[in-house]
């Protein structure tokens, strides 16, 4: 039998992923070594969150397939009717490149299962569109459709940093947070979710980014670089994209991504080189 031990220890960092790095580090080497008991047993493994969300944490969600691809579609029609789009050029033919290797990322089914991510019965039309505007932002509705802003590709310094940015808000759509966001609303009242759970899911969008770029085929070494060219635009004019506000501090978020390059490079390689958990063995 083989497994991706690389891949099996990166579950528990997905479950906790809020939890300062050093510590899950620690933390991991254990749980490593007992799910691979667990493997070796042939037995079930309880140990850790037996959620159905991303790193099987709980989630609940508060629309279903077929809800967030309309809304997606909706909004995109919506933003793409009043935007000063993009219809050709470099930027336009980059950002597709770049798109294109990422969707086609999501469909490496180790990875997805190994993140646990639900996609089953959901439909992803992917389609990727640059929009004039000067802030440096990008985003990905439910349903995958990208909105790049040229103001984002006048810091971008290669396509494996356009690649960290897309795999961070495509990680957000598969990963269904807005669909999560509206169900915790309806719990606590709009407006009310605290910075903590904002961070929670930038963290996790930054965690499964990171590998989804580097399964891609991008170095995962550009999305700390990159967040080093964000903080000196910040020292300048620029406006900031959205997936600075509501996240960790820039530092602490390098720290965590440069944590998690080593064990995206060794999960990588690892199916690369066959070394796959079949299908229903945890
Ligand atoms: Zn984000």
């Amino acid at each position: 039998m083989q497994f991706i031990p690389a891949v099996i220890s990166e579950r528990a960092v997905l479950r906790c992923p809020t939890q300062h790095w050093a510590s899950a580090t620690r933390r991991n080497r254990a749980v490593t070594y007992s799910l691979l008991i667990c493997l070796v047993v042939g037995g079930g493994c309880s140990e850790g969150p037996q959620g159905t969300g991303p790193g099987r944490r709980e989630q609940p969600l508060a629309l279903s397939p077929s809800q967030e691809l309309q809304i997606g579609r909706e909004a995109y029609r919506q933003i793409l009717e009043k935007a000063p789009v993009v219809e050709s050029g470099p930027e336009v033919d980059r950002v597709r490149r770049v798109s294109k290797r990422i969707a086609k990322a999501v469909e490496i089914e180790p990875l997805l299962r190994e993140i646990n991510l639900r996609l089953d019965g959901y439909q992803f039309e992917w389609e990727y569109n640059v929009v004039e505007d000067d802030q440096a932002n990008a985003f990905c509705l439910p349903g995958g459709k990208v909105v790049v802003l040229t103001g984002l590709l006048k810091i971008i310094q290669s396509d494996d940093q356009l690649a960290a940015v897309i795999a961070h808000e495509v990680a957000h759509a598969l990963a269904h947070h807005a669909s999560e966001r509206i169900a915790r609303e309806r719990v606590v009242g709009r407006g009310l979710l605290s910075l903590s759970y904002n961070r929670l899911q930038e963290t996790e969008a930054d965690h499964i980014g990171l590998f989804l770029m580097t399964f891609a085929g991008y170095d995962p070494d550009e999305a700390v670089a990159f967040w080093k060219e964000m903080q000196n635009a910040r020292g300048g004019q620029v406006h900031l994209p959205e997936i600075i506000s509501d996240h960790p501090n820039d530092t602490r978020r390098m720290q965590q991504l440069q944590a998690w390059v080593g064990p995206a490079k060794a999960a990588k390689r690892a199916l690369d080189e066959g070394r796959v958990m079949p299908v229903g063995r945890r």
